[in-house]
């Protein structure tokens, strides 16, 4: 078990050990490359697998990437309090589960959720003691190029993207850490060698 004093309340008052760390910045910047990164090199991190109603792209696999629902079952989700954060972002919802993430830290082991900035702010409330990590582009033009140049969605949903980006930049200020993507497998090393340091008497798995 953990030890209780390293415990944290969360809003509704479950206490939720620490050893969370939160990957956040805006959409485009690389969170999900980094994060597949990560599931295929280092299977020893623990991801948490979100909630969307998003449709899935193409090599998405249920329950690895993401676990797809339907509006209502989300909306129902969230209702019941089965998410620890979500957030509605360029029409979909989005949401972590919160037992799976809750179990874990019990456990006393670390673990990575990524979320949008919205997501992030919610998990700053509920488990205070979380490691926010914000990735940010190297520069504006950067992002810009990767969110137009993905094929996957619309011109409308770019357009939501790019809108949602310029606010979730400015938000850098409110995380712990800034880690500038210039390299996936950079930064995905620097991300690990935080989260094992956290907490520092404890192993990584
Ligand atoms: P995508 O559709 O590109 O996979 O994700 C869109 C945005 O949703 C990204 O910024 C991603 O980080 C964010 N996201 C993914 N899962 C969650 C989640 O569980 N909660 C929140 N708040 N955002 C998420």
């Amino acid at each position: 078990m953990a030890d209780p004093a390293a415990t944290t309340g969360s809003p509704d008052g479950v206490p939720v050990p620490a050893g969370l760390t939160v990957l956040s910045g805006p959409s485009g910047v690389g969170k999900s490359t980094v994060v597949q990164a990560i599931r295929r090199n280092c299977p020893h991190v623990w991801l948490s697998v979100s909630v969307t109603t998003r449709q899935p792209r193409p090599g998405e696999v249920p329950g690895r990437e993401y676990f797809f629902v339907g509006e209502r079952e989300f909306e129902e989700m969230a209702a019941s309090g089965q998410l620890l954060e979500w957030a509605r972002f360029a029409g979909n919802y989005y949401g972590t589960p919160r037992e799976p993430v809750a179990q874990r830290l019990e456990a006393g082991r670390p673990g990575l959720l990524e979320v949008d900035v919205v997501g992030a702010r919610q998990v700053r409330l509920a488990v205070p003691d979380a490691l926010l990590v914000f990735l940010a582009p190297p520069t504006w033009e950067e992002l810009v190029r990767r969110l137009t140049g993905r094929e996957t969605e619309p011109p409308d949903v770019i357009e939501q993207r790019l809108e949602a980006a310029r606010a979730e930049l400015r938000a850098e200020s409110e995380f712990d850490i800034t880690l500038v993507n210039t390299s996936v497998k950079d930064v995905c090393a620097q991300l690990v060698a935080l989260m094992t340091a956290q907490p520092a008497d404890q192993p990584a798995e």
